[in-house]
């Protein structure tokens, strides 16, 4: 089916986005799976092409263009590159718009160009070893101190933990107020007291430095408060329809990458005399499969195009992601004799 979300601008940015991609990351990619990082430079090199911060204005240097149809564009182009390692959604999609809508215009000026240019890379810190899905458990605390807060405890499962120069920090600075006691500090790298922890091993995205972050009495400024004072949960839930839908975005890419370097194999593949592609079952499996996606694909990009439009609302949000990841997921048993480089975001 014809999809008609993009336009020729659209299209023309997915050129550059593959072109990219093709330079800078593909040839990187297997030594950076092994060494459980992305390089710094291809960070720059994000920066350099204008893939990063495609929603912050231009006057700091961004792309000063909303549109999530961009941000989609990028999604399924690194899934389909088989590459979710270096983050550039989570930087662009997740952490973005909280510094974008919440941050005052000096910590603007003062963050936003490095983001945009691959200097500063972000990552956003609220699960910790005790408080995943409940966020309420949070027990990373912030004491006031007058001009600057005393920040004590730990995160874990954090992406670009390693990398991160900048790092959106839940924290605790109301010990009795829930979640309505919860706030977003901003700590820098190079404050006292900030350490990384392991780079977690994990089953998948092995090129994505997940890690751990330990905060030992730092000393975090006022200045660096993002938003408002015990306003963090709110803040967080304001921007989940557009993490959610790049999430979506990837799960559908995937499955369509899947769905494409398979039929690709089948008719190559010969078993008993003719090609894979010629026995029923196998026909069975990749007509279900066509199906699955491009039913999911008529979805989601209804969601893409309401969310651009600012429309769409948490309970589609989170049957795009849902569908988005499923779609993917079924399809991973009867891939298994497919090549291995199949990268998937799980
Ligand atoms: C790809 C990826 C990216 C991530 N990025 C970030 C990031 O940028 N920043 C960050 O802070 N964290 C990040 N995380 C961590 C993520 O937020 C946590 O893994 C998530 O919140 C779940 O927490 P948990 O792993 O501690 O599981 P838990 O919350 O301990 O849940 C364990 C299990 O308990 C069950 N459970 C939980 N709640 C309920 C419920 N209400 N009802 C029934 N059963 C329930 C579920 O079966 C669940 O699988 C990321 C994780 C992944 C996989």
């Amino acid at each position: 089916m014809k999809r008609q979300i993009f336009t020729a601008d659209h299209e023309a940015f997915r050129e550059t986005v593959r072109t990219f991609l093709a330079k800078e990351v593909t040839p990187h990619y297997a030594q950076w799976e092994q060494d459980g990082i992305v390089s710094r430079d291809a960070w720059r090199a994000a920066g350099r092409q204008g893939l990063l911060g495609l929603s912050v204005p231009e006057e700091y240097g961004g792309g000063g263009n909303p549109d999530f149809r961009y941000s989609a564009v990028l999604a399924e182009e690194f899934t389909r590159a088989g590459a979710p390692g270096l983050a550039v959604g989570l930087h662009n999609d997740i952490v973005g718009p909280h510094l974008t809508t919440l941050a005052t215009d000096e910590q603007k000026r003062r963050w936003l160009p490095g983001f945009c240019s691959g200097e500063i890379i972000t990552a956003i810190a609220m699960t910790e070893p005790d408080a995943g899905s409940d966020l309420q458990g949070i027990r990373t605390t912030a004491t006031d101190h007058g001009d600057h807060w005393i920040l004590n405890g730990s995160k874990t499962f954090i992406p670009n933990g390693i990398l991160a120069d900048l790092v959106i920090v839940v924290a605790r600075t109301t010990p009795e107020g829930g979640a309505h006691g919860l706030s977003l500090l901003v700590v820098e790298r190079g404050m006292d007291g900030f350490e990384r922890g392991r780079n977690l091993d994990k089953i998948g995205q092995k090129a994505q430095d997940t890690a751990e972050l330990f905060f030992h009495d730092v000393r975090v400024p006022k200045k660096n408060l993002l938003g408002e004072l015990n306003g963090a949960f709110v803040h967080l839930m304001t921007h989940l329809a557009q993490e959610r839908m790049g999430i979506a975005v990837a799960g559908i890419a995937g499955a369509e990458h899947l769905l494409e370097i398979t039929t690709r194999y089948v008719k190559e593949r010969e078993a008993f005399g003719r090609p894979l592609a010629r026995l029923q079952h196998i026909r069975f499996e990749i007509a279900e499969m066509a199906t699955e996606c491009a039913v999911t694909r008529a979805f989601l990009d209804r969601c893409t195009a309401d969310h651009s439009a600012g429309e769409l609302d948490a309970v589609h949000a989170s049957m795009a992601k849902w569908m988005g990841h499923r779609t993917a997921q079924t399809r991973r048993r009867p891939l298994s004799a497919t090549p291995r480089r199949i990268r998937l975001h799980g």
